[in-house]
């Protein structure tokens, strides 16, 4: 018996680095874009290092005690760190995610000791990039020379937050992507109707586009984009009061799905109003192309940008309202600006 990549396309990449995994770097960098599997490849990966009956093709038992401490989440020898949510006095002061030193501090202890079984041990650090500076400046010297037999696995959707020390103390991997045909038979495989639509409004990342396959989801994008086509009776205060109106743990979700859409939509609209065609809402070209006919491409493209980056700076918002006010008006106001130019 042997256990199954995660998802196909990562099959010639597992086997191929498993093979040699008795000469790998002790410090891997896993990268590549959001939605394509890294994590559950990391895990893969660190199974086969762990494994004590690796098959021929050096793919995981999935049934030694390693194997079944790993599905349980329980093996002595890795450390799976991930960010942690700190909340201060209830839901009033929630910081971003983030890894802290403390996390990092105890792994150099962990890779000290000796491993329980078979004398390998793993790390994954996932995402990298939630590392602050202080937790990635604890990381080097472990980076640098850690005990024989340890793997430390980084993964990272933007190594490019990650601190030039680490970058160069790591060998890069970069992940397995299917190409289009590929992603859409996995999804259709998955049971995901309308899999060419949900694929384009993932911006080609199969795993996103099947959680957006999601029903509940489908009738709020169609309602939003709707509300995004047509800017002179969009209010944003109505929206904000909607926003408001649902339960606290779906106003962050909510707001997250908006501002997901305002960054996509104004990327269609800035690529019509460039002479390009739509990326990520095909099933609305129509609407786009009407509004985006009247509309100079510069005020939209800064939007988009301005989207992206607000989103990734708010984190955990306090007041997910003003902030779904404010991308609206911004967003209605690029609209008014396009027009002018
Ligand atoms: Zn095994």
């Amino acid at each position: 018996m042997s256990l199954a990549v995660p998802y196909p396309w990562q099959a010639r990449f597992a086997a191929e680095w498993l093979a040699r995994r008795e000469s790998w770097p002790h410090a891997l960098l896993l990268h590549g874009p959001a939605g394509f599997g890294k994590r559950a490849l990391a895990g893969f990966l660190v199974q086969g290092c762990l494994c004590e009956a690796p098959q021929a093709d050096a793919v995981p038992c999935g049934i030694c005690p390693s194997c079944h401490w790993l599905r349980e989440g329980l093996h002595p020898d890795l450390r799976w760190i991930e960010p942690v949510v700190a909340e201060d006095e209830g839901e009033t002061k929630v910081r971003p995610e983030i890894i802290r030193i403390e996390q990092i501090r105890e792994l150099a202890d962990f890779v000290m000791l000796s491993a329980h079984r078979r004398g390998r041990k793993a790390v994954v650090i996932a995402p990298a990039e939630a590392m602050n500076t202080a937790a990635a400046n604890a990381l080097l010297k472990t980076l640098e020379e850690p005990p024989p037999g340890t793997l430390l696995l980084l993964v990272s959707d933007r190594p490019g937050r990650l601190p030039a020390t680490v970058l160069s103390r790591c060998t890069k991997l970069a992940a397995p992507r299917p190409d289009a045909e590929a992603s859409l038979a996995w999804l259709r495989h998955e049971g995901c109707s309308a899999a060419d639509a949900l694929l384009a409004q993932a911006g080609g990342a199969p795993l996103r586009a099947r959680e957006l396959g999601d029903a509940t989801y489908q009738a709020e994008r169609s309602a939003f984009l709707a509300q995004l086509a047509a800017p002179a009776r969009l209010s944003a205060i109505a929206l904000g009061a909607r926003l408001d109106a649902c339960p606290k743990p779906e106003r962050k979700v909510l707001l997250g799905q908006w501002l997901d859409l305002l960054a996509s939509w104004s990327f269609d609209l800035a690529s019509l109003a460039s002479g390009g065609a739509v990326r990520y809402h095909p099933d609305f070209a129509e609407a786009a192309a009407a509004l985006a006919a009247r509309l100079a491409p510069l005020p939209l493209i800064r939007y988009h940008r301005g989207v992206l980056l607000h989103k990734r700076l708010i984190g955990h918002p306090l007041t997910p309202r003003l902030v779904a006010e404010q991308a609206l008006q911004a967003y209605r106001e690029a609209i008014v600006s396009g027009a002018a130019g």
